[in-house]
Parts: structure tokens; sequence; C-alpha cells
């Protein structure tokens, strides 16, 4: 089928919950896609920070060719080879200690919100009730199931389907005073993404998530680092917690983990995860045979390539060449970010933008509205970024001949 073929068919037969941009996939390969009409693209968004190794990745596609034909599923019945080698390595990487598999990052967040409750529950002290409330923070993103909804600190996502699932209240981004107004003894968890993903890409400040792990721990709650985004190398780190010296108590990871298939993980203190008893909480297909080995092959590529100082060796790069431009336009607010988790904010939507450098063939999203957000795969080089900032400059200078024309008139 055309572009103009499927697109028909999908307004016809498909839930309407996608704006889609007009491109029709067919093959990828390294950092690089096909269309239909056979135009190559430079992917600088990854399939939202799911393809790290790129496309097409030889280690990755060897793992799958290699389990497809030995076992598929055999469900959380029984037992197979890869789950507590996968949950060893994420241990190992994470300076946890348990793992529980999900099949996406919401699943992973629904799931580090129960164990939070269960926690709770178990060690309240006798005649007690319970902590129970979860303090999350504002222009968060934790995924669309009703509980992680319910965690997500945006009204645009949440407002068609109140009443969410109770218990969550939301402190403003990076306002120490108001966490400690707002953390008493009904709180069972705080919920942070280091690095906000949706929201912006917006990083906590030291001081935040080093009082939200003081309180905590203080306060015999919990520290939930979600890194659905920011985990798993993403930053040039393993997790991007890292970076603040600070350890959580139960980390959620997912987009990358098993290199475009997918997986999710809930990662927790030995403590914490024996909270959980059999049957407490569970998933069909999550952590299978195909997913698991397929991801144990993404954390050993990362090793074998060395992506961890690769990424910031180009996200450095990338977000040096980023701020140049900056200094041209001044309508470009702020370059932020950490390793290749990059965003760009302007004093304009980011909506043309994001055409506009699709049409020149270069993939990158627009996220709240006037952030321009950057994921390449780990594997990019300097010269596929300046590729990008080649084709940025275009667009750009495009985009200031009309604001120019706008203030004139
Ligand atoms: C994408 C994302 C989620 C949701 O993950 P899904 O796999 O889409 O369910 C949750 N939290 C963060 C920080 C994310 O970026």
């Amino acid at each position: 089928m055309t572009l103009a073929g499927v697109k028909r068919a999908e307004a016809e037969l498909l839930v309407p919950t996608y704006d889609r941009q007009p491109v029709l996939f067919r093959r990828g390969r390294g950092c690089y896609l096909w269309d239909a009409a056979g135009r190559r693209y430079l992917d600088f968004l990854s399939g939202i920070g799911v393809n790290a190794l790129g496309h097409g990745h030889p280690a990755v596609r060897r793992a799958l060719a290699a389990q497809a034909g030995r076992l598929l599923h055999v469900s959380n019945l029984f037992y197979h080879d890869y789950q507590a080698a996968l949950a060893r390595r994420l241990a190992k990487i994470s300076g946890l200690d348990r793992v529980f598999f999900t099949n996406s990052g919401t699943e992973a967040i629904e799931g580090a919100l129960k164990l939070a409750r269960a926690y709770a529950r178990l060690h309240s002290s006798n005649g007690h009730k319970p902590r129970w409330r979860i303090l999350a923070l504002e222009n968060s993103f934790h995924g669309r199931t009703f509980a992680a909804l319910a965690a997500t600190g945006q009204k645009k996502y949440r407002a068609p389907f109140a009443p969410l699932v109770p218990g969550v209240r939301f402190v403003r981004f990076n306002d120490v005073r108001d966490l400690e107004r707002q953390f008493d003894s009904s709180v069972c968890a705080i919920l942070v993404e280091p690095i906000q993903g949706e929201g912006g890409i917006q990083p906590l400040t030291r001081e935040f998530f080093a009082r939200a792990r003081a309180l905590t721990r203080r306060g015999n709650a919990l520290l939930i680092a979600d890194e659905i985004q920011s985990g798993l190398c993403r930053t040039g780190r393993w997790f991007a917690y890292e970076h603040y010296g600070i350890q959580p108590d139960i980390v959620t990871v997912a987009k990358p983990l098993a290199a475009g298939l997918p997986l999710g993980a809930i990662l927790a203190r030995e403590r914490v995860a024996l909270a959980f008893h059999p049957g407490m909480h569970g998933t069909t297909f999550g952590g299978g045979p195909l997913a698991c080995a397929v991801a144990l092959a993404f954390l050993e590529t990362i090793e074998r390539e060395r992506l961890l100082a690769r990424v910031r060796r180009v996200g450095g790069y990338f977000r040096a060449r980023l701020e140049e431009l900056k200094k041209k336009y001044d309508w470009i607010r702020e370059v932020r970010g950490l390793g290749l988790m990059v965003g760009v904010e302007l004093a304009l939507p980011g909506k043309a933008i994001v055409r506009e450098a699709l049409a020149r063939g270069v993939i990158l999203n627009c996220t709240h509205d006037t952030v321009l957000r950057f994921l390449p795969p780990y594997i990019v080089t300097e010269r596929q970024v300046d590729n990008v900032i080649a084709t940025l400059e275009e667009v750009f200078a495009g985009v200031d001949a009309e604001q120019r024309s706008a203030k004139k008139k």
C-alpha cells in the first residue's frame, strides 16, 4: 500500500488516538530509516528513545534470530533461561537487588506504585494508619493507565478521564519548600523523573533531588525514580540519578531495554521488593524469553562498544553545536539535557520546525509545545550530528525570516 492508502485505511479503522506524521517507514539500518518511496531519513528520535542501538544492529538481530527459533513465550508459571540473567545485570548496574519485568513503562509505574503501598502497609507501626499518599511532580509524565495517569502532573492528559486513582498530590517542580510542606506522615513515596522527558527535558535540581532523598529516608517512605526515558545509558550514565549521587529505593525502566521489543522493569531494594508475595502482582507477557534475551544482548553491546563514554562525548558535542545555533537566534531560549537526551526550548511552537526538518530528512519531535526533543541512537556519530545541525540551520533560517517579517507587520 502507498502512504495515501494506509492513511485512508487507518482513518477508517483505528481508534483515533494518534496524529501521525505523513511518512510510511519500510526499513531501517543504523541511524537511518527509509520510507515507502525510498527516501532516507536521519533518525534523531529512535522511536521515542527505544531504538537505542539504531536499526538492525547485528547483536540485536543475532539474539532475536537465535531466540525466535528456540522459544518465544512460556508465561510466568514456568522458568526460562533469561530472567535471572537479565535481573542480575540490572541489579548490578542500578545498585538495587531485585527485578519485576513488565511489558511497558506505564506498567512498571503501576507496579512500582502498588509496591510502595504494599511496603507501607507491611511496615506501618502498630495502630497507625499505613502511609498511602504518593507525591509526584507538576509537569511530570508517567504513563497513560489510571494510576500512572493519576501521578502525571499535566492537566491535558488527566482532565478527560477524571476521577482518577486517589492518593496523589503534586509538588511544584523543583520547589523544595513546597516539597517540605507537603511531605508528612501520610506519604509512602515520592515519585520523580530525574530529568522530565515529555515535560520538556527538565532536570531536577541537585537540591530538590537530595531533599526528596533525605525526607523519604528519614520518614521511612520510598524514593521512586522513573528512568523509563532517562535510564540505560541515555544520559551517558546507566541511570540519570548517578549524576546526582543519589540511590533511589525503586527504579522503573522500559523504553530502550529490549532495543525495540516491548519490555520494562521495576528494580527495587531487597527490603522493598519483599513486600510483594506470590499472587500479589503479575503479568502474562512480561519478561518473556525473547524480550529478555534481546535485552541481555542490548546491555552487553553497551559495554562491548563502550557506549556510555560515547554518549557522553557525542552528546556533549551535539549540545555544544546547538548552543552555537542558540547564539544566532533570539527565539531559542535554552539548550538542556545530558548525554543524548537533549531539548531545545523555543519562544515559539515547535511543530512547524519538526515538519520542516522531516521534509528535509531529519526526524525529531516536539514536546510540551515549545521544546524540540532529540533522543538519537547511542551509536550516532559526530558527522551525523553535523548533518542534523546543517539541516536545523536551514530550517531555523526560514523560521527567522518569518519571525522578522511578522514583527515588521
Ligand atoms: C514513555 C514514558 C512512560 C510510559 O511508558 P510506556 O512504555 O509508553 O507505557 C513513563 N514514564 C516516562 C518518564 C516515560 O518517558
